[in-house]
């Protein structure tokens, strides 16, 4: 395979343009990839040729059964792969026919093209999904980090809420969910939510209704809890009647009378 200097160039200048597009948006991407545009042509002309996945490519489209050529002689369409014509019967074998059908077949060039291609929607690709994750300017970044800060005061301050929970069953055999609030923060509770998951004594998961689901349940509550106070929360399981154990109960949203709430909608 041999690619000329043209062709070398026409590739380096395809990267930059692309580079300079991408750069718009994405600017380390882009520059990185105009960079190698302006660098890639002597790369193209001299590396490539001897890639051999390259070199297979190109043997692989030039044998396609796919393409099609017009015989040399009578100008009718045959495959390119054809070794004689099956109109007018010519031998396609020898050297000079043979650089006749080539010609006519997709220029090497637009190999190139292609995986020059691939290469940039590859990149852009990587360059928008880092984007996304890493945020570069400064303001954004410190607010990332105070919202990681606050996230982690948070989290310690549901840590400080303590749970223990239990099933009963009422006096008329119906299960009940208790359970015990220690509220540990210096702020009173005045809303709590957590989920739950219920098991019969086969460990099985109860779900509503008495169905094998693991689906949790959900209990809220607006019971004000003083700080420093424990208190019994009781939810009726009615609909959850084999359940009688229960696991996994944690808080996922409290709310305090001083009107902030920590934890996420679920
Ligand atoms: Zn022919």
């Amino acid at each position: 395979m041999k690619i000329s200097w043209i062709q070398a160039f026409l590739f380096s200048l395809c990267l930059l343009l692309t580079g300079t597009i991408i750069a718009i948006h994405s600017p380390g991407t882009g520059v990185s990839l105009m960079f190698f545009g302006m660098i890639s042509a002597p790369i193209v002309k001299f590396i490539f040729p001897k890639l051999s996945f390259l070199k297979s490519l190109e043997g692989n489209l030039k044998k396609s059964h796919h393409l099609s050529a017009k015989c040399p002689h009578c100008h009718k369409k045959i495959p390119s792969i054809a070794t004689r014509c099956s109109y007018c019967t010519a031998d396609l074998t020898e050297q000079s026919v043979q650089e006749k059908i080539e010609k006519q077949l997709p220029s090497r060039f637009a190999v190139f093209l292609g995986i020059a291609m691939i290469f940039v929607i590859a990149s852009a690709f990587s360059g928008t999904s880092s984007r996304n994750t890493q945020s570069t300017d400064p303001v954004s970044k410190a607010a990332n980090e105070q919202k990681t800060k606050d996230d982690a005061a948070k989290q310690e301050l549901l840590k400080k809420i303590e749970l223990r929970p239990i099933i009963v069953d009422n006096s008329i055999g119906t299960p009940e969910l208790h359970v015990t609030v220690r509220n540990g923060t210096n702020k009173t509770i005045d809303g709590i939510d957590l989920s739950a998951y219920f098991y019969n004594n086969f460990d099985e998961p109860i779900g509503k209704w008495n169905t094998k689901s693991s689906d949790a349940f959900i209990g809220t509550s607006s019971e004000r809890i003083s700080a420093g106070v424990s208190d019994s929360l009781l939810w009726n399981l009615a609909v959850y009647e084999q359940a009688t154990k229960v696991k996994n109960v944690t808080v996922y949203r409290v709310h305090f009378t001083d009107g902030t709430s920590i934890g996420t909608d679920q």
